[in-house]
């Protein structure tokens, strides 16, 4: 038996797992005892990866050769990697001849390798001349990122894992970790019991096992995070548990978010977050008094239209108290996706570009110009993912390549998404899966390998670097996916009678040591790292310089803030009240969220049975009340209906929800639901209602909430 180092492809914990294989086929996955992200530990999901790679099962599900169809009206049918790509190349090259190369655009995915997302990042900005390209990251950590380069100066999260271990007090927002990060969660247990001093403060919305094993849960009403925060601060104030030493050698800004924080009131903050003040006081003391005080934060911040606020306001919380810059302190976001860190690393979004520069700053562009070999990187910034969409489906933007993700499913609002799909011009998917709801959609399918079968790396939570290797051979005529593009770039090259190519890639490697290049000198140099060395040494966090032996795992221990002035920014917020509000027709909040065994749009873990034990099917979730008033029983079927559309699900009792509160997982799509015998209307999933506003910041859209009527099927 082979045994290959990797990580598991799932959510940004990014822990370390081991695949047993014989070269052909995955036989067996175990924990990566070595790995400082998990030390050998897997959850459901990661435990079962194996399940999800058997030969049967990528027989069903997997896209194994390039298809193509001549006309919308036509099937796809088998063709061939040169043809295909030809053809594609071709398309682009009229395209853009005859209407500019804004007319193109592409949608990637925080699933991929960084060594992927660059390339993608370099044939889009760097040959075609277009910023239109996004990221699936747009929906996950866009608003983390705006949040700590409004106040910190850099898309850096402060804090590492280790700290975890080292706080006095966890305050978990907005995050369901024991489902969502679970072998951080298993951390925190794991601290608890050695340090029964640790506290540990959840606020959500839902009542989560994560809330429950809180020892103070704040309860409060969707999106009032800010006010909370706020809230915490004005307490602080009072309680002169602010560090004012620290502020002004520090920070600036602090002056006016000090008047507007004035207004929020325990009795005030109480009453709009719906908790009782002396809840409210005691965790502004908490985390005031705490030596050590770790905020551990992910989509209930992230994933709304003032989601860079919400960010925004904790982290002053944190600078106001200097919570920041030490051992167990911190604002940390745990990253959703496995691989978003990456993808910020090297730029690949709309508005980004590689080694952590801006497209708006010009001095960047011709930084990454110079690097690539291009005469320029174009200044128009590129359509975010919400504008992408609909860039395509008002006809602005013609070809449509979308990579690695999902959005026929994924993305709010349904019916503008599909109606876009429609209207594109061409829709390329390059997938490991064609099970996707997306898949349908496509013009040309390019078959792309998937975990186990590529290499490369990737950076987790907390900026730790990890090689991710190959246990077996690609199936079928799947290709890698920096591979798919830049044997594409070669081609469009020719079209554009370019002399010589800026893709001079053969191996993974090669790429990555351009991106490693990229990053001299800025905030995540990693100039001293070598693909030897993280075999060799294992993982690694940025930053990490030329000369350097080691990583960094805290950042700003110094005080220093990469801004212009070395000082940390106060960014001065209120509380703005979410976009769909409750009204007489739409009665009930509804929210969405992870399940414990479930991943994204269930393309892989919906291939393993042993998964749905936790939860089988689809449902709404409703308190016991709210339900008794509408004479609706566990298992009845409902209408739930908003302004975007009526999706059918099946209703259940949930203590974790207050009265007026609704929940339903964010997994299911029409896939796995056609066999339940309900026809092919009975849901496209949650994301059929939910909202496409978004943070005027981030352009993150509000995915987590929306408001509904529900009525008896
Ligand atoms: Fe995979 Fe995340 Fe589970 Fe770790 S915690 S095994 S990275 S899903």
């Amino acid at each position: 038996m082979i045994e290959t180092k990797a990580t598991c492809c799932y959510c940004g914990v990014g822990c370390g797992v081991v695949i047993q294989s014989d070269g052909q086929q995955v036989l067996g996955v175990r924990g990566d005892p070595d790995h400082p992200a998990n030390f050998g530990r897997l959850c459901s999901k990661g435990s079962t990866l194996h399940l999800s790679a058997q030969p049967g099962i990528q027989k069903q599900v997997r896209a194994l050769y390039p298809e193509m169809r001549s006309s919308r009206d036509q099937a796809r049918v088998r063709s061939d990697w040169d043809s295909t790509l030809g053809s594609m190349a071709h398309r682009f090259a009229e395209t853009i001849a005859k209407h500019g190369p804004d007319s193109v655009g592409f949608y990637i995915s925080g699933q991929l390798l960084t060594e992927d997302y660059y390339v993608f990042n370099k044939l889009a900005k760097g040959l075609i001349g277009t910023n239109n390209i996004d990221s699936n990251s747009r929906l996950c950590m866009s608003s983390a990122v705006a949040g700590y380069k409004q106040t910190l100066g850099a898309d850096a999260p402060p804090s590492c894992y280790e700290d975890l271990e080292l706080a006095e007090l966890i305050f978990i927002v907005g995050s369901n970790t024991a489902y969502a990060h679970p072998i951080l969660y298993r951390r925190i247990e794991a601290a608890r019991k050695n340090n029964p001093a640790l506290k540990v403060i959840v606020a959500d919305p839902r009542r989560t096992d994560t809330a429950r094993e809180a020892d103070l849960f704040l309860q409060i009403l969707p999106g009032t995070d800010v006010a909370l925060f706020n809230g915490m601060l004005h307490l602080c104030l009072w309680e002169d548990l602010i560090d004012l030493d620290y502020i002004a050698a520090h920070t600036e800004g602090f002056a006016d978010l000090k008047q507007t924080v004035r207004a929020y009131t325990p009795a005030f903050v109480a009453q709009t977050c719906g908790i009782r003040e002396e809840d409210l006081i005691l965790a502004a003391r908490l985390f005031g008094q705490s030596k050590a005080s770790l905020s551990l934060y992910c989509q209930g911040l992230n994933q709304s239209a003032s989601g860079t606020a919400k960010n925004a306001a904790l982290i002053n919380l944190h600078l106001a108290t200097h919570q920041i810059g030490k051992p167990g302190a911190g604002p940390f976001s745990l990253t959703g996706q496995p691989n978003a860190m990456g993808g910020r690393e090297v730029g690949g979004m709309a508005n980004l570009l590689s080694g952590h520069r801006d497209l708006a700053n010009p001095r960047h562009r011709a930084e990454v110009a110079a690097l690539w070999g291009v005469a320029d990187v174009p200044e128009k910034p590129g359509k975010t993912a919400v504008e992408l969409f609909e860039a395509v489906r008002q006809g602005e933007i013609k070809l449509l390549w979308i990579v690695c993700t999902n959005p026929a499913q994924s993305m709010p609002e349904q019916n503008l998404i599909r109606e876009a799909l429609n209207k594109a011009e061409l829709v390329i998917v390059q997938e490991a899966y064609r099970s996707t709801a997306t898949v349908p959609y496509a013009d040309i399918l390019l078959p792309a390998t998937t975990w186990a079968e590529k290499s490369g790396t990737v950076t987790n939570s907390e900026r730790r670097i990890s090689r991710v290797n190959a246990a077996i051979a690609p199936p079928g005529e799947t290709r890698h996916d920096w591979a798919i593009a830049t044997a594409f770039a070669r081609k469009l090259e020719k079209f554009l009678d370019k002399p010589w190519t800026i893709f001079p890639y053969d191996t993974p490697e090669d790429v990555w040591l351009e991106h490693r290049e990229s990053t001299r000198g800025r905030d995540l140099d990693i100039t001293g790292l070598s693909y030897q060395l993280l075999d060799s040494q294992g993982p690694q966090q940025w930053p990490f310089p030329a000369g350097a032996t080691h990583g960094q795992p805290r950042l700003y221990e110094d005080g220093i803030f990469p801004t212009a002035n070395g000082r940390a920014r106060f960014v001065n917020v209120d509380y703005q009240p979410v976009v769909d509000k409750i009204d007489a027709r739409h009665p009930f909040a509804l929210t969405t969220g992870r399940l414990r065994d479930q991943w994204h749009g269930m393309s892989r873990t919906g291939t393993v049975a042993q998964l749905f034990s936790h939860v089988a099917e689809p449902g709404i979730e409703m308190a016991a009340p709210d339900m008794a008033r509408r004479f609706l029983k566990n298992g009845d079927l409902v209408h739930v209906t908003n302004k975007r559309g009526s999706q059918i699900f099946t209703v259940s009792e949930s203590d974790e929800m207050r009265p007026g509160q609704t929940f339903i997982a964010m997994h299911w799509g029409e896939e796995y639901v056609s066999g339940r015998g309900h026809g092919s209307n009975f849901s496209v999933g949650v994301n059929a209602l939910t909202s496409p506003a978004l943070d005027p910041s981030s352009k993150q859209p509000e995915l987590k909430h929306t408001a509904v009527k529900i009525l008896k099927a």
